[in-house]
């Protein structure tokens, strides 16, 4: 048992001085390849990592749900019918409001979109104690793993027998109007759908998902994050000026989503637009096919033949979508340098962490060249751990 399982029981049992009917856990996640397409309805390939958050749940013989977290000192609990006038209004407005302390709107968010979602269920009262030890804030989509936790309880203690799919529609919705988080679906598919040794190809369009093997243990290999440390605070700003040029790029060159466009189209594409929009749609557009031919290349020759296609994704998001920082493009290059078989920046940009593939027994080497480089440059020194692409949401106890 993990340290964060055993916490989370033991914070049930002082809530509630007993045990727990269950234990359920969902991972973080970390993105292989397919940046900025999620919201283009394009391709990406996220996978699970070994990080979980645990939730220890039992009934309550009243109709009451009660959150508590390692995560705060707090504890929130409301009744089961007053779930539906906390968050059916405005996206966020009971966490802005106050009503709801942020981090307990995840869970509830979840018990919430759960019931809307299955109105014939038969709900008990409960008691939900949180532990983790996904970091949070870091990239790794500690939302989606609290949100999967919360939604694999409540699918076996309230029979909802909700499907994976469903798991990750209830966790976006909980994230994205009771929370006021306006993301996509590619964290909670990640989560709730990993698979050892594996990845998850998700077309943000269809919702088709399909596990792809990433086969690293066979070939010996490990994939390294290297956390930059660096926060800039025109991410949120430099996202949604992103999300607008896309937009424009898809509306200048007549088509809904930029996913309709292939790289058939990138000549008419540069005819039509003016400079800088193009570069963004070639980002797009490249990217979407380098998903596809990473879920390929991986299917038909192993993880090895995919360095070209990381490096690339790279370039591209450094050179024609903007998103890079020097802390980013320096962890790639030393990396490389070192001998990486490839490497790219992963997340939404101006910061965050890079992620390279590496001989497992090149990471000392590696790690050790990334810290040279940051510490030459006069850059903070970074976080550098392996990630171990691990199984989605489950029952633990
Ligand atoms: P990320 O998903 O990248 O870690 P987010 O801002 O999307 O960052 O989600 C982090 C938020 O999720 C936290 O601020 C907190 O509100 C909530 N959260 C994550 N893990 C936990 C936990 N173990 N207990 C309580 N809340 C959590
Ligand atoms: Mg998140």
């Amino acid at each position: 048992m993990t340290a964060a399982q055993d916490d989370a029981i033991r914070l049930f049992r002082s809530l509630t001085g007993s045990a727990p009917a269950g234990v359920w856990s969902a991972p973080g996640r970390a993105n292989l390849i397919g940046e900025h397409t999620d919201y283009n309805e394009g391709f990406v390939l996220p996978f699970a990592i070994a990080q979980r958050t645990f939730a220890a749940v039992g009934p309550r013989d009243d109709e009451r749900i009660r959150v508590a977290s390692t995560f705060s000192d707090e504890q929130v609990e409301v009744a089961l019918d007053e779930l539906d006038g906390l968050f059916s209004g405005p996206a966020g407005e009971a966490v802005r409001s106050g009503a709801v302390a942020e981090w307990a709107a995840y869970p509830l968010g979840v018990a919430w979109a759960a019931l809307a979602a299955r109105p014939d269920a038969r709900a008990t009262g409960l008691d939900i104690a949180i532990a983790s030890d996904v970091p949070v804030g870091a990239g790794l989509s500690s939302s989606a793993a609290i949100e999967g936790a919360a939604a694999g309880a409540l699918s076996d203690l309230w029979s909802l027998d909700l499907s994976l799919i469903d798991m990750a529609k209830i966790g976006r919705r909980a994230e994205n109007e009771a929370v006021g988080a306006p993301t996509g679906i590619m964290d909670q598919v990640a989560s709730v759908m990993g698979r050892v040794d594996a990845a998850t190809f998700l077309d943000c369009r269809t919702l088709e998902t399909r596990s792809v093997d990433l086969g690293l243990a066979g070939e010996g290999l490990a994939l390294l994050v290297i956390d930059t440390r660096v926060t800039h605070a025109h991410s949120t700003g430099g996202y949604g000026d992103r999300r607008a040029a896309c937009e424009r790029g898809a509306a200048a060159l007549g088509v809904p989503m930029l996913r309709d466009l292939g790289t058939d189209d990138l000549e008419r594409a540069r005819r039509t637009l003016d400079d800088e929009t193009f570069r963004r749609v070639r980002h797009i557009v490249t990217e979407n096919q380098r998903v596809l031919d990473a879920v390929r290349t991986l299917d038909a020759s192993g993880p090895r033949a995919i360095g070209d296609l990381l490096v690339a994704s790279h370039a591209s998001m450094r050179d024609d979508f903007e998103i890079s920082v020097p802390e980013l493009d320096a962890a790639v290059d030393a990396s490389l340098a070192a001998g990486a078989i490839g490497a790219r920046m992963t997340g939404g940009g101006f910061g965050g962490s890079a992620i390279a593939l590496v001989e497992r027994a090149a990471v000392d080497a590696v790690s050790r060249a990334v810290a040279a480089a940051f510490d030459a440059a006069g850059f903070r020194a970074p976080h550098l751990f392996t990630v171990e692409p691990s199984e989605g949401v489950r029952r633990d106890a």
